[in-house]
């Protein structure tokens, strides 16, 4: 079927969104079920094994996929979606059929974890938002938001192809200019620093007093397209950011060469995403720790360098074991783990589980879950309809008051793109009692979630904060709940609360 396929299809169907092929790949001498969008980009996803689970949702083993494997996938591919057809109970295999009755069993606190500085630190899960409190006093008091957080995706070009990737359906085409970009950036930092000069002196000088600076853009995430350093002017924009009083962020899954070292100087920490070691093109030998990496970002004690690792069927012993070295070899700071966000909630909890054994198992958290090294588990999880229901009772996402995506996708078509309150959107996955699974979009829906065009970003502090969209009916599986609880419990003390500010933690303006 596909020009790019190396080898022979032997089952092949369409879905609404995705067309599922079972291929004898004779270049890699083993057989995959390939997931590709129909979207204009046409991104793909290669799978090659699955995951074997008992009753009680233990990993058995991870198995290459075969004939009877693939024929499960395709019958039950309608009901379990993109993501769950991947994790097959090992009685419905046998049985060959899927039981819809199974109950979901497993709760948060059956999973080894504890939440450490780490973690805190260098993931936003409302810990740091104490610190900008001022802002969510002016929020309660006046109904105007502050966006002191932002990530950009300047474009949507990645040449790899994970399995979990959350924007799968994105068009390669939707880019922005380096003047919209710095559009963009100048609104949320010289006008909406003037704005609160202006409009909102009392809660400015909190802030100032608090933080030392005026309430605008503090903390700026690049991100966005697998590379953002692919975008052909990020090495100018970068250079335009460093005049400009911004903490700085990226999120990359490699470093092209022809952007200069020097460039990375600039950001206060990166975050190197490790993706499936056969999903990359540009991994020697298919080895990540083989790729290249900037000198300067090694040993540099003035940037934070983390890795990122999704655990899934991909995973093995010796991987996590050459992320620790590579950690050690290369002077980095951290790796975090986590499961893929595309699965449901009941199977993200029992791979949440199932990593922490294997972490717990390799040595690399104790008993208790504390990291014993570098390595820490992010215990990031989809929530519920009935916390939803509880936590947002009065129909609005806090993270509108304070944080901002804009993502280009299709900023080709209509010469803007929509900004977001998170980026979580993409992955947002529900099933109901049969276990029949709504799978995520793995892209980003403006007429669902989105606020404003990037051409209108200051109506997001020049107007009253509302509600875009209801996240009780949108966003019950929400990977965010804990910075959204966190807002509405600081909006909600009393405005002379006295409060300490946590201490020990980083990257206080990512929160
Ligand atoms: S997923 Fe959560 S944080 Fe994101 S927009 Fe919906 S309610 Fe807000």
């Amino acid at each position: 079927m596909s020009t790019m396929t190396a080898g022979q299809v032997l089952k092949r169907m369409e879905t609404a969104r995705f067309v599922l092929s079972y291929i004898d790949n004779q270049r890699s001498g083993r057989r995959e079920l390939v997931l590709q969008g129909k979207t204009e980009g046409k991104h793909r996803a290669e799978h090659a094994r699955v995951d074997i689970l008992d009753d009680d949702g233990r990993l058995l083993e991870t198995r290459p996929i075969d004939d009877a494997i693939a024929e499960f996938v395709f019958a039950n591919f309608e009901l379990r979606g993109d993501t769950e057809s991947f994790s097959i109970y090992r009685s419905d295999l046998d049985s060959g059929h899927f039981d819809q009755q199974r109950s979901k069993r497993t709760a948060p606190a059956q999973v080894r974890h504890q939440l450490t500085a780490a973690e805190k630190s260098f993931t936003a899960n409302g810990a740091k938002l104490w610190y900008h409190k001022p802002i969510f006093d002016k929020y309660r008091d006046t109904g105007f938001g502050s966006i002191i957080r932002a990530t950009m995706t300047n474009h949507q070009v990645c040449a790899s192809r994970c399995p979990f990737c959350s924007t799968i359906s994105r068009n390669r085409k939707d880019a922005v200019t380096l003047q919209e970009a710095k559009d963009f950036v100048d609104r949320l930092y010289f006008d909406q620093a003037d704005y609160n000069r202006k409009n909102f002196p009392e809660y400015n000088e909190a802030y100032k007093a608090a933080t030392g600076s005026d309430i605008r853009l503090r903390g700026l995430i690049l991100s966005g397209g697998g590379q953002p350093n692919l975008w052909p002017h990020f090495a100018e924009f970068v250079d335009y950011l460093s005049t400009l009083d911004i903490d700085l962020g990226l999120i990359t899954n490699g470093f092209p060469q022809k952007v200069p070292d020097e460039t990375y100087r600039h950001f206060q920490w990166i975050r190197i995403s490790i993706t499936p070691e056969d999903a990359s093109p540009f991994y020697p030998d298919q080895r990540f720790d083989k790729q290249y990496m900037p000198e300067l970002i090694k040993n540099n004690k003035d940037i934070t360098v983390g890795y990122s690792y999704v655990f899934g069927p991909w995973t093995t012993d010796d991987i996590l074991n050459r992320i620790t070295q590579s950690l050690a070899d290369n002077g980095f700071d951290y790796c975090r783990t986590l499961t893929d966000c595309n699965l449901t909630r009941e199977m993200q909890l029992i791979a949440h589980r199932e990593l922490a054994e294997r972490l717990f198992r390799l040595g690399y958290i104790d008993a208790l879950g504390n990291p014993t090294g570098r390595i820490f588990h992010q215990f990031k999880y989809h929530g519920s309809k009935p916390e939803a229901e509880e936590l947002w009772d009065g129909g609005q996402c806090f993270l509108q008051t304070y944080s901002v995506f804009w993502d280009t996708t299709g900023h080709e078509q209509n010469g803007k793109s929509y900004c977001y309150a998170c980026d979580s959107v993409t992955v947002l996955v529900d099933s109901d009692e049969s276990g029949a699974v709504t799978s995520s979009e793995r892209k980003f829906n403006h007429e669902k979630w989105g606020t404003v065009p990037n051409t209108e970003v200051s109506r997001l502090f020049t107007e009253p904060v509302k509600a875009y969209f209801d996240p009780r009916k949108v966003c019950t599986s929400c990977l965010f709940m804990r910075n959204n609880r966190t807002v509405k419990e600081i909006v909600n003390a009393p405005r002379d609360l006295s409060f300490e500010v946590p201490t020990g933690l980083q990257h206080l303006n990512f929160p």
